[in-house]
This record gives structure tokens, C-alpha cells and sequence, in this order.
């Protein structure tokens, strides 16, 4: 997926202001190529896992369907491990297998980490961040 630093840059932001809890959104994108980032609130409010909250999952999918866009990754961050799925997202991605599942560590905060997954079937694949530094 190609994805612009400035994106990576909002996700990092919101995963140090929502910090120590998981912070989560959407990110939309045309072609494989991410476009945009929406934050959404973690209805867990929990720094162990998230839930998109409801009523922010159907405002932004109902904007991201009037752009004429798909939703292209689902993305949370894991404020003190590492950037991999756990088993609680893997189960979490059963009902949604289609987006790329990209997850901010803030494990370090000196150098926060993204990386990306497509989680199928209960198995885990990396998708490669090529990032667009323009
Ligand atoms: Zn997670």
C-alpha cells in the first residue's frame, strides 16, 4: 500500500494524543494508495484494545463512500508492544477481512513504529508501507 509520510504522521499523532489508551480510525485510499485518515473513538476506551465506535464508523464510512473512495485500512495503535496483531485482533478482523489492518507502536516513543497487515482466515500476512514522502 502506498501510504504519504503526512498520513503516517496524523496516525502517529493520534495514537500519542489518545495514549495510554488504543487509539483507532479508518483510512481511505483509491487503487492501493492511501488518501486520507479518519479518526474515530475507541468505544473500549482501553489501552489493551479498541472498537471504532459505532456511530463514528457509519459517519466515516458515509464519507468516505460520498468521495467515491474505499476503505482502504482500519488502523489502532499498541501503546507498549510491538507493531503485531494480537490474537484479539486477529479474531476482531474475522468479520472484516477486506481492509489492511495497520498498527502504530508507540513501544518507543523516540521512534514510533507502522506497519501493515491483511489478516485472513486467521492468518497474518505483512503488507509493505511504500511511503510516499512527497
Ligand atoms: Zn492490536
Amino acid at each position: 500500500m502506498r501510504i504519504a509520510r503526512e498520513l503516517i504522521d496524523e496516525i502517529v499523532a493520534h495514537a500519542r494524543a489518545d495514549a495510554p489508551n488504543e487509539c483507532c480510525g479508518l483510512v481511505s485510499g483509491t487503487d492501493g494508495h492511501a488518501t486520507r485518515v479518519y479518526r474515530a473513538r475507541n468505544a473500549e476506551r482501553s489501552p489493551l484494545r479498541y472498537t471504532i465506535h459505532p456511530t463514528d464508523q457509519l459517519r466515516i464510512m458515509t464519507e468516505i463512500e460520498d468521495r467515491g473512495e474505499e476503505i482502504a485500512a482500519i488502523y489502532h495503535s499498541h501503546t507498549r508492544t510491538s507493531p503485531e496483531p494480537s490474537q484479539t485482533d486477529i479474531n476482531l478482523a474475522e468479520n472484516w477481512p477486506d481492509p489492511v489492518y495497520l498498527i502504530c507502536s508507540l513501544a518507543d516513543p523516540e521512534a514510533p513504529r507502522l506497519r501493515g497487515f491483511a489478516i485472513r482466515d486467521g492468518r497474518v500476512a505483512e503488507v509493505e508501507l511504500r511511503v510516499d514522502d512527497e
